[in-house]
Order: C-alpha cells, then sequence, then structure tokens
C-alpha cells in the first residue's frame, strides 16, 4: 500500500530489494540491515529516529518511502489473557487482530484481508463481503503491534497463525511475501514451524503452497464430514468440493512432510451427532492428519449455538476410537467476542450508532 502516490513501503520489501532500492538512491547496501533493525526490531515510526544513518539519507528515504503503522481503535481483554485488538489501517480501513497468550509464549492471529469473500455461513468477517486484501506491510504491522504492547513485559512474539478475518490463500502473493518476511533474520525471526496458514479450502491454493518448499503448518477449515453439510456451512465447498480438497491436502502432507490439521467446530444439532464424527473417521482414516475440535463462539448475527462440553468429549471420543489424532481446543476469549469478525462489526455499528446520534442531536434547520 503507498500512503501517497509513488510512496514505497519499506515493509514489503524483502531484504535484497531493500538493498536495491537504497542503491537507487546512492546508499551503501549495507545500510539494509540499519533499516529491517529498525523496522521490525524496534518498531520504530519514522526516518528521523535512525539515528545510526545518514542525515542526508534520511531526508531521501522520507521523500520516497514511508513506515506504515497501525492505530489501535479498541481491545478487548479476555478472562484468559486473550486479547482482541481492532486496528485501523493508513486508509481508514478497520482489522482485527488477536493476542493469545499459551505455555510457550504468545501467539498472534492476524487478518489477511479487509472482510472476507468465502461466506461461511457462521462467520461475522464475510457479512459485509471482502473489502480489500491486506499488503504483507500491513500483515507485519500486526505483528509488530502486539510485540509494541509486550515489550514492556520484556516479551514478544513467538507464533503466527494465519486464521483472521480473510481467505489467506485469496491473497495468496501478499501472504507468501508476509510470511517470508516473518522469518527475516534480523527482523521478526519467526521460524516457518512457527508459522500456521488456515484455508477454507481453496484447493488450487493448497497444492501451489506445498511447492513452496516452506515447512509452516497447514490448517484446513473442515467443519463438515460430507459435502452436502458442508455445501451448507462453507459455499467454498461447492467449487472445491472433499474429492478435490482432500486429495489436495494429502498432497500437502506428502510434500512437507507437515501432518495436516483439519478444524471441525462443532455446532450444535448441525455437525455434532456420532454419525458425523463416524464419517470424519472414515475420510480421515489412512492419511497424516489430526483434527483440531473448536467449540464454536456464537456470534450474535448467526443462529448456530455451541455443542455441550460433553458432546465436544464424545466426538473426541468416537474420533480417538477411529484411529484419528484429535483435540479438543481451548476456547480461546469466549467473553470477548472473539470469533472473527465480531468486535470489528460491534464497533463499527457503535460508530454508525454514533454518526445516527450526532445527526439526531444537530439542531432542525
Ligand atoms: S471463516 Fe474465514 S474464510 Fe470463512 S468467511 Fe470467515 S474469514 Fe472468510
Amino acid at each position: 500500500m503507498v500512503k501517497e502516490v509513488g510512496l514505497t513501503n519499506l515493509k514489503n520489501l524483502y531484504s535484497d530489494e531493500l538493498e536495491a532500492f537504497l542503491a537507487n538512491l546512492g546508499a551503501e547496501r549495507f545500510r539494509a540491515a540499519q533499516l529491517v533493525e529498525w523496522l521490525y526490531g524496534r518498531g520504530i515510526q519514522s526516518f528521523s529516529e535512525m539515528t545510526n544513518l545518514p542525515v542526508a539519507l534520511r531526508s531521501r528515504l522520507a521523500e520516497v518511502a514511508f513506515i506504515s503503522r497501525l492505530k489501535k481503535l479498541a481491545e478487548a481483554k479476555g478472562e484468559d489473557g486473550t486479547i482482541k485488538y481492532l486496528f485501523a489501517l493508513e486508509d481508514g480501513q478497520a482489522i482485527e487482530t488477536v493476542r493469545m497468550k499459551y505455555r510457550y509464549g504468545h501467539a498472534v492471529c492476524v487478518s489477511t484481508q479487509v472482510g472476507c469473500r468465502m461466506a461461511c455461513r457462521f462467520c461475522a468477517s464475510t457479512i459485509g463481503g471482502l473489502i480489500r486484501n491486506l499488503e504483507p506491510a500491513e500483515m507485519l504491522d500486526q505483528v509488530l503491534a502486539v510485540n509494541g504492547e509486550l515489550a514492556p513485559l520484556g516479551q514478544r512474539v513467538g507464533r503466527v497463525v494465519l486464521m483472521g478475518s480473510g481467505e489467506p490463500l485469496d491473497n495468496y502473493e501478499a501472504v507468501l511475501r508476509f510470511i517470508r518476511l516473518l522469518n527475516l533474520a534480523r527482523g521478526l525471526n519467526i521460524g516457518y514451524r512457527h508459522i500456521t496458514l488456515s484455508t477454507s479450502g481453496v484447493a488450487p491454493g493448497i497444492i501451489r503452497l506445498a511447492g513452496e518448499g516452506l515447512p509452516i503448518t497447514l490448517a484446513v477449515s473442515l467443519h463438515a464430514p460430507n459435502n452436502e453439510l458442508r455445501d451448507y456451512l462453507m459455499p467454498i465447498n461447492r467449487r472445491y468440493p472433499l474429492e478435490e480438497l482432500l486429495p489436495a491436502c494429502h498432497d500437502y502432507a506428502d510434500r512437507t512432510g507437515r501432518r495436516v490439521t483439519f478444524e471441525y467446530t462443532l455446532i450444535r444439532g448441525v455437525n455434532d451427532s456420532p454419525r458425523e464424527a463416524r464419517e470424519l473417521v472414515r475420510l480421515l482414516s489412512g492419511h497424516l492428519a489430526h483434527v483440531n475440535l473448536i467449540p464454536l463462539n456464537p456470534v450474535k448475527e448467526r443462529e448456530f449455538q455451541p455443542t455441550s462440553p460433553e458432546g465436544v468429549r464424545r466426538f473426541a471420543r468416537l474420533l480417538g476410537e477411529g484411529g484419528i489424532p484429535a483435540t479438543i481446543r481451548r476456547e480461546l476469549g469466549g467473553d470477548i467476542d472473539a470469533a472473527c469478525g465480531q468486535l470489528r462489526r460491534k464497533v463499527l455499528a457503535e460508530a454508525r450508532l454514533g454518526d445516527l446520534k450526532d445527526a439526531t442531536d444537530a439542531e432542525p434547520k
């Protein structure tokens, strides 16, 4: 994204591109490493703060480039330590980012698009459709913003999951660049094995991703063990049905040696019966797979309710008896509108109400 026409967002560039960019300005290539450290390590906001760069270079950079940043609009803290942030982008669009605390440290769930066009029936992010793709820098900025929040504690983000608003494989090029930039040694230096990409099931994207040679974890939102139910819950299934999606996932596991995680959100009376558990066992048997069972975070605008804790345990037991490894994901941030898209919708709705109030409070003409 450019803030103004012609200005380059430096956080979109790989190290060699940054070197070339600096060379074009007449600067030495080693300045790129210094820039990377300022941009990612110290999270500074302006070129004038880059005190080890010559003053002339700092002025030149300010003429041709800019450093993007997010503005925090709202945050909601859960009792379990999960924090959901609503950030404004440079163009005023709003995105959600979730910070989660685990035993091993902090993970960040990033958004990859503003809105989403996948129309999953249980999701709030898709209600207004896709507004626009995020740039790599805008995804990095979410991680950097959370690092900024953690800095006073002397901590930083150790894991990144691409599981927020948007379908990552619908924004393929930018997402791949983001993942590679996350791994930059002098930058955020997040190992590929600590990165998880979650997709609603864009089969050609999965096949393409398998060829990238990145040992990241692939998570596939399955949520149904047959086409009929999946067509209903996730319209993407009409485009890439299970006969196409599962071979793509198995191909990914074969080519990367990485076990694919299948996300299965349990929705009361919809996909949580013993029959569906057995169907899921038949579907995944014989493959390198793992099922992550997720109790539904209810969305105000949707009619679905979560399966009871006993129902979740029964479903997990049936999978285990069928030889499918399954874990029950602890429900993070259920008390803070943590399902993707919910905080954004709430804050935007309140802002609209505010506008309405301002309008109605105005003096009658
Ligand atoms: S669940 Fe993910 S892919 Fe589906 S509509 Fe929501 S953001 Fe998009």
